[in-house]
């Protein structure tokens, strides 16, 4: 799959029994970013989808699975953030009158439209950004940069914040006292 339009399923080619399909899409689909320029798809997301008809009905479940290269936002390293979606949703035929950009009418997450085919490219990217945390993290116990020096707190612990030598507090304690 290296383009969105590879993943509309045309409805004829959907069955009694249905239609399932497990593929990847190649990571220039989302050359056009993901809203962001610091997050990165760099390997192929696994798509595997299932989708089953009642009449003009159609019902899908997307299971997307990949991941995300990215920074982590308090100790700035890079990192990677695991994509592991569950999409279930209903198209139904167009309406008369309806604009030709359907996936814009689409009502929420579960209820879109079609005419010929399922657009299920635009549905899948637009889910996953929306899915997207405004913060990653690298770990929640990320002690992040130290705000004075800058140094990464997760490799040891900075001269700012070092604690103070045990001796030199009785040095201070007993020049106070003397
Ligand atoms: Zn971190
Ligand atoms: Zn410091």
């Amino acid at each position: 799959m290296k383009k969105i339009e590879d993943l509309n399923v045309d409805v004829d080619t959907i069955g009694a029994s249905g239609k399932e399909e497990d593929l990847y899409i190649e990571p220039e689909v989302f050359e056009m970013g993901l809203g962001d320029e610091d997050v990165h798809i760099t390997r192929p997301l696994h798509i595997h989808y299932k989708i089953t008809r009642n009449n003009e009905n159609m019902h899908a479940i997307i299971h997307i699975c990949g991941q995300i290269d990215t920074y982590c936002s308090r100790c700035l390293s890079p990192m990677v953030y695991p994509v592991d979606l569950t999409l279930d949703t209903q198209y139904v035929p167009a309406e008369d009158g309806m604009p030709d950009d359907l996936e814009a009418e689409r009502e929420d997450q579960h209820l879109g439209y079609y005419r010929k085919t399922l657009m299920l490219g635009e549905y899948i990217i637009s889910e996953i950004i929306v899915s997207l945390p405004i913060y990653y993290v690298c770990d929640s116990r990320c002690k992040g940069l130290c705000p004075i020096c800058g140094v990464n707190l997760n490799k040891g612990p900075c001269i700012c914040k070092r604690p103070v030598d045990p001796k030199f507090d009785i040095l201070k304690q007993l020049k106070i006292h003397g």
